[in-house]
């Protein structure tokens, strides 16, 4: 009676309840509300919005249905990144080492790709035997030792968002800023950060592709991170085009690698440090943005960052020999360059048309317990604005078989545009977002 009472007043534009939001959460997590009833309420949710109260009141109880990560006692900050999610988004493999060679705690709970979007433990279970799947004692045993562990969510952390996920994902209720935030926080603060990162994509391949709307979902997880005591701040960056060149798992970890060991690609090089710079200074750990910058460099010149990688590979089964020899990733059975069709600029990048490429090659999944190839998907050269001649090379895809090669290349056919006239893409970094405000970043 209780979810079809909420389902009715929430249809017909009105609130549902702090205490109404608990009840809710708790009987659908213990299996006593169908899903056909929740997806009904997460559909008049999507279209009634929520207020902010009632986002809060739905994170809160989300939350509540798991378990904490408790690292207080470990007495070094804890600082996490999450990206909203986007197209060759493999920031996350090169930062979590990155910054945790640098006196910070990164206790990264991610997820698996979904739709369009790629996931980064589907591309760290494409080196072999890497495990995403450690209890918490186990993560936080290696997290002692490492500073970091890269794992998925387990039953234990926001067990309430992990069955709402899968359901809004089969019902197209994704989009919707309360949902997206009671989501996404609702894992975030059961990792018991002292600080949060969050990277809202803006353009054509975000979840949110209005910056307007991108900066209302960061005001709003900012809130609810305040609201546990932890800073969190927020940078917007461009998704009108992929970011880096690699798209698909394992091509994904190898870019990662090369950035580890300072030959990655210059616009994953600039957000990366970005994050990374407001990683160090909302953990304290560093007191300028000069000198946090620098010592990302350094550790990235040095080898350090690598070597993080290297333990962190190594600690959680993986094969290590991977950060020397990339062939031990998965390879594609079939590589086939694509040509570019004209002269003339490049206009566009379409970062969903690749996303969902990499899903018709295999390499992506359309439903939460689809199976992936790891070796598939594309490297693109070609950037927007770039002038180029017919017959130039402008990507590769990697295939498992001739017709997937064939498919590829149809997609980088319909994603690449070349036209007579260049487009302005969107600024890499756009905006700051803060409890306090938003500053502009590329004026
Ligand atoms: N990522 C999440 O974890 N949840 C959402 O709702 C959207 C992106």
């Amino acid at each position: 009676m209780l979810a079809q009472r909420l389902i009715e007043r929430k249809r017909d534009g009105h609130r549902v309840e702090p205490g109404e939001w608990r009840a809710l959460v708790l009987a659908y997590t213990a299996g006593h509300i169908p899903d056909y009833q929740m997806a009904a309420l997460l559909m008049a949710s999507y279209i009634r919005g929520l207020d902010r109260q009632e986002s809060i009141a739905l994170m809160e109880a989300m939350l509540a249905s798991g378990d904490r990560f408790a690292l207080d006692d470990l007495g070094a900050p804890r600082v996490d990144k999450h990206s909203i999610g986007g197209i060759g988004d493999k920031v996350s493999l090169v930062l979590a080492p990155l910054v945790a060679g640098e006196g910070v705690i990164v206790p990264m709970i991610s997820g698996r790709s979904l739709g369009h979007t790629g996931g980064t433990l589907d591309k760290l279970e494409s080196i072999p035997g890497f495990r995403t799947d450690l209890s918490l004692s186990a993560a936080r045993a290696q997290i002692e030792r490492l500073g970091c562990a890269m794992i998925g969510q387990t039953n234990e952390i926001a067990p309430a968002d992990r069955k709402m996920y899968a359901l809004r994902d089969a019902t197209a209720t994704v989009e919707s800023i309360p949902l997206i935030a009671a989501s996404i926080m609702s894992k975030k603060l059961a990792e018991g950060l002292t600080g949060l990162v969050l990277d809202i994509k803006q353009g054509s391949g975000s979840l949110l592709p209005e910056l307007e709307r991108g900066i209302e979902l960061a005001e709003l997880m900012i809130a609810m991170a305040a609201d546990h005591g932890c800073p969190a701040v927020a940078l917007t960056t461009a998704m009108d085009r992929p970011l880096g060149r690699a798209i698909g798992n394992a091509l994904e970890v190898e870019e990662a690698i090369l950035s580890l060991k300072g030959e990655g690609p210059a616009d994953l090089m600039e957000v990366t440090y970005a994050l990374g710079v407001e990683m160090l200074l909302i953990a304290g750990a560093a007191d300028s943005r000069e000198t946090a910058r620098r010592r990302l460099e350094d550790a990235i010149a040095t080898g350090r960052a690598a070597e993080r990688f290297r333990g962190i590979i190594e600690a959680q089964g993986g094969d290590p020999r991977v950060v020397d020899d990339l062939s031990l990733l998965p390879q594609a059975a079939e590589c086939e360059l694509y040509t570019a069709p004209r002269r003339g600029f490049i206009a566009r990048v379409e970062p969903r048309v690749i996303g969902r490429g990499v899903v018709e090659l295999g390499g992506g999944r359309t439903s939460m317990e689809g199976r992936i190839d790891h070796a598939v998907g594309f490297v693109i050269t070609a950037r927007p604005g770039d002038w180029v001649e017919a017959g130039e090379p402008l990507a590769t895809v990697f295939a498992r078989d001739r017709a997937g090669a064939e498919r590829g290349k149809h997609v980088l056919g319909a994603a690449i545009l070349i036209a007579d006239e260049a487009e302005r893409p969107l600024p890499l970094i756009s905006r700051r977002v803060t409890a306090t405000g938003v500053t502009v970043l590329d004026s």
